[in-house]
């Protein structure tokens, strides 16, 4: 239905509302509060308590407003009422609403809901409190009040009252489309979605609201759950090509190390599927610089003995390019043809590759997403690893396990990942994979120092750098953005906090250290200069790299010992620990300095926890529990949409529920229609199918 119907809905409002993504009622009814008040008590004026929100009742007594001029800007009124009840008088006052002037009206009945401050003559004060007329409906008071973070050009309580509208909308005959099927409600105790959508708004009790939030929980879990296990059913088949066991040694006599106690026990759960005749379909969990990579590259020498293709396929070019040259390096002397292929290759290079992929002379391929574009046809992929999986979409997963001829057996396919995701979350999410987890470094390993400071040691961070440089390692600095117009209009909001960018940072680098070689990186230069400054990097000509995050992930230059994080605050935990595992790949002692002038306590607090340990699960703990997994599953690190009420960490336990009731109901419909239903509003809601 459309949101016009509703009253006082004109075009400019119909406008502001489509800019919040709500463009029907039943997109109002999904735009779910931010946070409640209980305003269902009133207080009397002597039982107030100073410092905090609450809600009064009483009738007005003084009223007026007045203008005090300033000097070159806009004057600013002042409007001031009084309150009285039986117990004393009350204050409150607006700053610039001189409308109220003409609002409120002496000796009428209100509720005032709002923070109790003493002004320093002493009198209580309310200050800019919300209000409403007591004979008018009561929707701001007497009740659990909602808070919404309302479009830009409502207030507070002209949504809320729009929100209200609509509900009432609801009686005559305005359908909230029911998601789950009755003995599924019934079985897990779930009121309908009707129930729960009003109580969201307006819970009518706490019970009401609990109820509420859990039947959406629930259904945001489920629905997700459903979508994932649909994927999963798409490619699932248990018949593997069954590979032989084959001679390692010349794989690892090719090795500069041997394979630790942990990267040889999940080599054995890979081969133990590849060989038992089923389909590999696993997950390598292994915080960074665990070694995935050689577990890798054994799989995928397995594969190739066993006559068929592998292919690797990675997130950004500087990785795969990487990959490239750590592969060929192992497997040319091995009579290996080692094929790159991304989208930075020129149309002849990639024309070459693709063809040597269709006829299966590149036995190993190593790319980008330009791997799994419909042009790229494999002769007989055996095995496909997807490294840092959790940068990519969970579509993207499965398109290259696609990519494989029709009628030969599904490929198999290991999935790599340094997001250290909880055992129990991982098996939710990656609730189709086998998980393996190598959980030890490479030995002489140093822990990595960290340090958190905020620009006030701009000096001594100079100084630090000149002293590791000189001592030959090398260093990153990584700064938020590219160069200093894109972020314009992210920099309202960081008066206080500038932003760093590249282009710049790398000027005043120069300019403070002018006897170091310094280079800058980022996303948007050529391939071929990207690839140039990581060689040169790597080969210790260029002391200082000045990059945004494309060096995020899997970058491996062993002398770079020190990481220097600009504006620390603009990243999440599990990104900065990624960041940081740049550096301590050797057994030199390595360092992670995260500058950031923020004050937000959340920021601190995180800031702290990377000082605190370097263990990625414990930080993967800590996001969750920080962000509750709105953004931790969010866009970006699953390619799935972010949740829109339920917290993984608080949520687990729903969560196991919603797991098993996506079990059975796809178990139980495989046959019937109603799945069909699911599916398609697993995929709508979560955007995956
Ligand atoms: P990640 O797990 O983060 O992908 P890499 O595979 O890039 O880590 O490995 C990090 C570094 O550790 C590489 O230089 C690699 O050669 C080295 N390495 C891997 N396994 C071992 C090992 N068993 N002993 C010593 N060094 C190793
Ligand atoms: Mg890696």
């Amino acid at each position: 239905m459309n949101i016009k119907i509703l009253k006082g809905i004109g075009p400019a409002r119909t406008a502001a509302l489509a800019q919040a993504g709500i463009y029907s009622v039943t997109d109002l009814l999904d735009y779910l509060p931010r946070d409640y008040d209980d305003r269902s008590e009133f207080r009397t004026v002597d039982s107030l308590m100073e410092d905090m929100v609450q809600t009064i009742r009483g009738y007005l007594h003084g009223l007026e407003t007045v203008t005090k001029p300033r000097r070159g800007t806009k004057a600013m009124t002042l409007t001031k009422a009084k309150l009285k009840d039986a117990t004393g008088m009350l204050e409150m006052v607006w700053f610039n609403q001189p409308y109220l002037d003409k609002y409120f009206k002496r000796g009428m009945e209100y509720v005032f809901t709002g923070a109790v401050k003493r002004a320093p003559n002493g009198v209580l004060q309310m200050t800019a409190p919300d209000y409403e007329v007591v004979a008018e409906i009561n929707l701001g008071a007497g009740r659990i009040v909602p808070l919404y973070t309302p479009p830009k050009g409502f207030s507070q309580k002209t949504f809320r009252a729009l929100v209200y509208q609509a509900l009432a909308r609801l009686d005559d005959g305005l359908c909230v489309e029911e998601t789950l099927p009755d003995d599924l409600r019934v079985q897990y105790g779930l009121c309908t979605r009707v129930v729960a959508i009003r109580n969201i708004h307006f819970p009518e009790s706490d019970e009401g609201f609990l109820q509420a939030r859990r039947r959406l929980v629930f259904e945001e879990l489920f629905l997700m759950q459903v979508a994932l296990l649909t994927m999963k059913g798409r490619v699932r088949s248990s018949v593997g090509r069954r590979f032989v066991a084959v001679d390692m040694m010349p794989f690892f006599d090719r090795l500069p190390f041997a394979f630790t106690v942990a990267q040889a026990r999940v080599l054995g759960d890979i081969t133990g599927d590849m060989m038992g005749g089923y389909v590999l379909n696993r997950l390598v969990q292994g915080d960074v610089g665990s070694g995935k990579t050689a577990v890798a590259m054994a799989a995928a020498y397995i594969a190739i003995q066993n006559g068929t293709q592998a292919a690797i396929m990675a997130p950004t070019e500087v990785l795969a390019h990487q990959h490239y040259e750590g592969f060929s390096r192992v497997f040319a002397p091995l009579g290996i043809d080692t094929v790159l292929l991304t989208g930075a290759l020129s149309v002849a290079e990639r024309k070459l590759a693709r063809t040597k992929m269709a006829d299966g002379t590149a036995q190993m391929v190593i790319g980008t997403h330009a791997l799994v574009q419909k042009s790229s046809r494999f002769h007989n992929l055996g095995l496909v690893i997807t490294d840092e999986q959790h940068r990519f979409g969970v579509n993207q997963r499965f398109m290259l396990t696609e990519r494989g001829t029709e009628e030969t057996l599904p490929p198999h396919t290991l999935v790599m990942t340094a997001t250290p995701i909880p055992r129990t979350l991982a098996l939710i999410l990656y609730g189709d994979l086998d998980i393996s987890i190598i959980d030890e470094l490479p030995p002489g390993r140093v822990p990595i120092k960290t340090y958190a400071v905020n620009s006030t040691y701009r000096e001594r961070l100079h100084a630090f750098i000149r002293k590791e440089t000189q001592s030959g390692r090398q260093a990153y600095v990584i700064c938020p953005a590219i160069n200093a117009r894109e972020d314009d209009s992210q920099k309202t909001d960081l008066t206080k906090n500038e932003l760093k960018n590249v282009t710049d940072f790398t000027q005043s680098l120069v300019h403070a250290l002018p006897e170091i070689k310094i280079a800058h990186l980022h996303g948007r230069m050529k391939p071929d200069q990207k690839q140039q400054i990581m060689a040169d990097f790597k080969a210790n000509r260029i002391q200082i790299l000045v990059s945004t995050t494309v060096i995020e992930v899997g970058v491996h230059v062993a002398n770079a010992a020190l990481m220097i994080i600009e504006n620390a605050e603009r990243f999440g935990l599990s990104q900065l620990h990624q960041l940081r595992g740049r550096v301590g790949r050797s057994t030199l002692q390595s360092y992670c300095i995260l500058v950031s002038d923020a004050k937000a306590k959340q920021t601190r607090d995180r800031l702290q926890a990377m000082v605190e340990t370097t263990d990625g699960f414990v930080l993967a703990e800590r996001d969750l529990e920080q962000r509750g997994g709105g953004d931790f599953f969010g866009t970006r690190q699953h390619g799935l949409a972010a949740f829109k009420i339920a917290n993984l960490y608080r949520d687990a336990s729903i969560l196991a529920e919603a797991q098993a009731a996506a079990r059975e109901a796809i178990e139980a419909g495989t046959a019937g229609g109603e799945l069909v239903v699911l599916e398609a509003a697993a995929g709508k809601y979560w955007g995956v199918l």
